[in-house]
């Protein structure tokens, strides 16, 4: 009964993330059955592709250039949030409890992901906090946002020695409610709320940390 463009759809459905071989399969028989839906799908994915671009000042997915966050005057641009990913920085705008600036950092350090030094937006990050914190009076907050791993850690210890010869920051993370081991997007938005708010000061780097 299955033929190629059948089989085609499904496969390709599969290579998504989170998609499996049943789901896949059931999305494609979905498709046939409702084709106006399945259109509007394939249209919105198309002018997806084709309008939305990383935001070349903070890595957020948009459609203008700086991207809307970054060109808004209403945001504070004394606080700058470090996210893994768009989909972090998503889920903290829904929380509406957010208002500063985002810097995607693009991924957290990891031997295991073969994540280096090199894939991360550290050079863009150190000339932003650089431009940031001369704009303003008050110190800048570089508020580290990641979730509770090895990965964040040792992320966040190299961050802060690449931005250590920067007067004028101060380091912050986000507070209680994120368990351990969670990204953030798994969070509910209350959650996160409360974790902004209570977010907690870093201490200075010892000379163990930077050796
Ligand atoms: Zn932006």
């Amino acid at each position: 009964m299955a033929h190629s463009t059948f089989q085609q759809t499904a496969k390709l459905l599969r290579q998504l993330p989170g998609i499996g071989r049943k789901s896949a399969e059931r999305l494609s028989f979905y498709f046939v059955s409702d084709k106006k839906k399945a259109l509007a799908l394939s249209n919105a994915i198309q002018e997806l592709v084709k309008k939305m671009q990383a935001c070349k000042t903070c890595g957020l997915i948009s459609e203008s250039q700086p991207c809307k966050i970054c060109s808004s005057p209403k945001r504070t641009r004394s606080l700058l949030c470090l996210v893994k990913n768009a989909q972090d920085a998503l889920m903290l705008e829904r929380s509406l409890a957010y208002q500063g600036l985002y810097h995607v950092m693009g991924g957290l350090l990891s031997p295991l992901e073969e994540v280096s030094e090199e894939d991360l937006n550290i050079n863009s990050l150190f000339s932003r906090a650089q431009a940031l914190s001369l704009e303003n009076k008050a110190p800048l907050e570089i508020l580290f946002a990641f979730e509770e791993s090895a990965e964040a850690e040792v992320t966040m210890l190299l961050i802060r020695q690449k931005l250590q010869e920067l007067k004028n920051l101060k380091f912050t993370q986000l507070g209680v409610g994120v368990p351990a081991g969670t990204s953030l997007s798994a969070l509910d938005s209350h959650t996160l709320k409360k974790s902004l708010l209570h977010r907690t000061a870093l201490n200075t780097l010892s000379d163990t940390d930077t050796r």
